[in-house]
């Protein structure tokens, strides 16, 4: 990790929480007129930058719109709220259609293979930053170095790389993942989709040198940008929601082990473990599961995702033995069925506790392991957070109706009168 990302963004709940009541005064009007304009790495005051904590639930979108509503009227907050639940809204959106994740995946080692010898020398260029299209080649740049871009950077990145580049949406879409801090499979795919026209069918994000000049200060004025963009084509039709899910009962046994990972890491806000179960075991693993089929995930993301699961790891067994429970804390070195059967075994545990994963590789690894301890009689139990459970019920169709539940999900968090 270089220097810079590593002084920009610190793995741990303390880092996070700094960030954000740091940001707090500026989440209100300020934000809302000066969000889109991307003044570079050196400034990032107008955005909040707290998406690589929230990604690992090391903050949560609860916690950020509370202490934000706490300090302005949702009249003055409303455009960060709002994009906040644009986060839960994509997360809730994707785990009601699994098959738009697992088909992307399965598209990205096939995609990279069957592209021409001139189309890889593209992709090459690209992912390099030396296509020699201004911005374009900074932004790919900074991705790699900072692990973070700003929004309308990431709209321009992925419009030049299907409409100008004519590369595949999924190969940058992977790219994203690999390299964003906060590389998310629910917000990333979609977007990505959103930009190529197949999220809202038939609606696609052109960039152009104008724009890009206007929110970049003047620094990048790009030529040559591809002046159409067609909807990309995709032969198989967006998929009809399927149910969202709904919180599990919990655990009758009594001796339960509580597995972390790197979709949700504030154990400690987890829906209420029931009293008379002892919780005995804690465990995360050493490092993040690889996000992408196509290669391991960068070094930014990698080394941040590792120190998020020791921050998690610590917090949660400090938190077991404040509350009276015997809390062994243990780095596994991955979700593999044998590893965490072991771990169980060792400790004499009858179920396992961990916080839900939404769809995308944690949540892949999570059914294996769900199957395989089915088999040895031990349930996993998935805590689904209130926030999800209360939102998701209404990412079945477009943004628009679903921001306007926003107020009702608020007074239903309590943080609306
Ligand atoms: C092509 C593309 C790829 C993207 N990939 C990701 C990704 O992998 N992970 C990711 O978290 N976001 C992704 N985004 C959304 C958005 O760019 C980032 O969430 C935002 O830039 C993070 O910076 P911030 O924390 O300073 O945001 P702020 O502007 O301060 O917003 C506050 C929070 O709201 C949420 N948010 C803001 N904008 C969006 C949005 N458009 N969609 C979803 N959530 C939003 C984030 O959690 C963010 O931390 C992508 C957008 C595009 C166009």
């Amino acid at each position: 990790m270089t220097a810079d990302a590593a002084a920009a963004f610190e793995p741990t709940r303390a880092a996070g929480l700094a960030r954000l009541a740091d940001f707090v005064p500026r989440a209100g009007r300020a934000y809302a007129a000066e969000r889109n304009a991307d003044h570079g790495p050196g400034d990032r005051t107008n955005v909040s930058t707290l998406s690589p904590w929230v990604r690992h639930r090391l903050v949560t979108e609860r916690e950020i719109v509370a202490a934000v509503l706490e300090r302005h009227p949702l009249s003055a907050a409303s455009t960060f709220v709002q994009e906040v639940y644009w986060r839960t809204y994509w997360k809730g959106w994707l785990e009601r259609r699994p098959s738009v994740w697992t088909r992307y995946a399965a598209s990205v080692a096939p995609t990279l293979d069957a592209l021409s010898g001139a189309e890889r020398a593209t992709y090459d260029d690209a992912v390099a930053g030396r296509v020699g299209l201004d911005g374009f080649d900074h932004w790919a740049r900074e991705l790699v170095k900072t692990g973070y871009l700003h929004n309308h950077a990431r709209m321009w990145f992925a419009s030049i790389w299907i409409f100008t580049l004519r590369l595949p949406w999924q190969l940058g879409a992977d790219f994203f993942l690999r390299h964003l801090l906060d590389g998310d499979p629910a917000s990333n795919t979609l977007s990505w989709r959103w930009v190529a026209g197949l999220q809202t069918v038939g609606k696609t994000y052109l960039a152009t040198a104008d724009n890009i000049a206007r929110y970049t200060d003047g620094r990048f004025r790009p030529r040559g940008l591809a002046t159409v963009a067609h909807a990309v084509d995709d032969d198989a039709a967006v998929p009809p929601a399927g149910p969202a899910p709904v919180p599990e009962p919990l655990p009758r046994a009594t001796r339960v082990a509580l597995l972390l990972h790197e979709d949700d890491l504030h154990a400690e806000s987890l829906p209420a473990l029931p009293p008379e179960v002892t919780v005995v075991g804690v465990a995360a693993p050493t490092a993040g599961e690889p996000r992408s089929p196509l290669a391991a995930t960068a070094a930014v993301p990698a080394h941040f995702t590792a120190a998020a699961l020791a921050d998690g790891l610590a917090r949660a067994a400090a938190y077991c033995r404040s509350s009276g429970t015997a809390a062994p804390a243990e780095h596994l070195p991955d979700l593999h069925p044998d590893t965490v059967i072991a771990w169980l075994r060792g400790l004499g545990a009858e179920a396992l506790l961990t916080p839900h994963a939404p769809v995308g590789p944690t949540r892949d690894r999570l059914d294996v392991l769900a199957a395989a301890l089915r088999a040895e009689g031990i349930p996993l139990h998935r805590r689904l957070r209130g926030w999800d459970a209360r939102a998701w019920p209404h990412a079945h169709r477009g943004f628009f109706p679903f921001k306007a539940r926003i107020p009702a999900l608020l007074r239903e968090e309590q943080m609306l009168d």
